[in-house]
């Protein structure tokens, strides 16, 4: 490659760069057709067009520069910056997937050492944090499906390559997430296939221990994705329905509250049988994991998905109660107090949750109108005189929702509601948790 001394810029060069931050595409792409423009160009502080678009948060930019051969992994700057850290810094997640696509690295460091997953980390950009640590290029996969030395067959079929990368780079590790991934994929949901599948994410995390830059995430990712792989084979063994009754296993509540045992004991064992017992993550998860007995916080599905995707505190989102993805907004209709996807979703879950909606029912009943006496109070100790219609406003909400609750559930849970259970003692109520979320902190 030709050599660019930093800051060397032509006029129709340091136009680009203005044009970057400021113009239109077409005026770009106009400046990049022209003889005096080098895409890779240095300003003084080493930054090419590139890093600007990505610091701009400009993705047409980052497209158009990235065709015109923009030099990706770039590494000028004066602190050690990349195009990639510039994108995490933006928090602009598609820039953030568009470079790494593109063939970012991911363990350059800058000049402090900090990689750009860290550097994301370091500024709450938790999106592209996850963005980075969960890339998987396509390319790494497909690997496996070629013949390699005295192999007779590739370790892995080529058809299989796109569903087994989808379910990889998921950053939903819900167990009972990939198994629907699987479930759904007739290619996948069959015992030869599975253990093909398996043993390459065996192999990958093998390599990611092994290798010279270690990926500790990665690799107890892709051991965790194994052992559900491998659940999903001794399932397909035996039994009728094979997945779904995985998948039932996985969300059955024990009588007392609902907890899902099993769910809590497969994640807890894949753990324990990562088979690199030096590696500092595993360490790290056991030392969060073990302290806690089982039905308690945090669960071991909340603190896996935090150390591989990096989400810290499930706050802000809802997530499935059945398949942990995240952003569900479908409340059940009785009791409101869980959270789906979907119909679908409700459908898997009801055998479980049936027997604690009632109770559920109840506690928010009670919460709603402890809230509506609380604001009831308020109101009549600030201001006496206010006109009712003031108050009037927000009382009447707990009965509409109340009933609209009876003619919804009809509708929502599919005439299932008649095994709703009989009212069940209010005793122990308030230690009924709003069944097996992961939301919950
Ligand atoms: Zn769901
Ligand atoms: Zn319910």
């Amino acid at each position: 490659m030709v050599h660019i001394k930093k800051g060397e810029l032509t006029q129709e060069e340091k136009e680009l760069l203005q044009v970057i931050w400021k113009g239109t595409i077409q005026e770009a792409g106009a400046l990049l057709g022209n003889k005096n423009v080098r895409v890779n160009c240095l300003d003084e502080n080493g930054m090419t067009p590139l890093m600007h678009a990505a610091y701009k948060g400009k993705l047409d930019m980052c497209k158009l520069l990235l065709r015109h051969g923009a030099d990706v992994n770039c590494h000028q700057h004066e602190h050690g910056y990349t195009a990639l850290m510039f994108a995490a810094l933006s928090g602009n997640k598609d820039i953030t997937w568009v470079i790494l696509e593109a063939g970012a690295e991911t363990d350059v460091v800058n000049s402090v050492g900090r990689t750009a997953a860290q550097m994301a980390a370091f500024v709450g950009q938790h999106d592209c944090v996850t963005i980075i640590n969960n890339f998987f290029p396509r390319e790494r996969l497909d690997y496996y499906t070629k013949l390699q030395g005295l192999d007779k067959e590739p370790k892995l079929l080529p058809k299989l390559a796109g569903p087994l990368h989808k379910i990889i780079t998921t950053t939903n590790l819900h167990p009972v997430k990939i198994v629907m991934l699987v479930n759904e994929n007739p290619l996948l949901a069959e015992e030869t296939a599975l253990s093909k599948c398996y043993k390459v994410m065996d192999l990958i995390c093998e390599k990611c221990m092994k290798q010279r830059d270690m990926n500790e995430v990665l690799a107890m990712k892709m051991h965790y994705v194994s052992c559900i792989f491998q659940k999903c084979i001794s399932f397909l063994k035996d039994g009728e329905n094979k997945l779904d009754t995985l998948i039932k296993s996985l969300l059955k509540g024990r009588p007392s509250d609902g907890f899902p045992v099993y769910q809590e004991k497969i994640i807890r064992e894949s753990i324990r049988k990562f088979p690199y017992c030096e590696a500092t993550l595993l360490q790290q998860l056991v030392r969060s994991i073990a302290p806690v007995e089982i039905g308690s916080e945090p669960t071991a599905f909340s603190v896996l998905t935090q150390a591989i995707t990096g989400q810290v505190g499930f706050v802000d989102v809802e997530f499935c109660t059945t398949c942990g993805e995240k952003g569900a907004s479908k409340r059940c209709s009785v009791c409101k107090m869980v959270i789906y996807c979907d119909q679908t979703c409700q459908k898997i879950h009801w055998f479980a949750h049936k027997k604690i909606c009632k109770n559920l029912k109840d506690i928010y009943d009670k919460q709603q109108l402890e809230a509506a006496k609380e604001k009831h109070e308020e109101t009549n100790g600030k201001v006496m005189d206010v006109n009712s219609n003031c108050v009037n406003e927000e009382q009447p909400e707990v009965e509409t929702t109340g009933s609209q609750t009876d003619s919804n559930c009809k509708t929502f849970v599919e005439g299932e509601q008649e095994s709703l259970p009989s009212t069940t003692a209010l005793k122990g109520m308030q230690d009924v948790p709003t069944g097996p979320q992961v939301s919950e902190e």
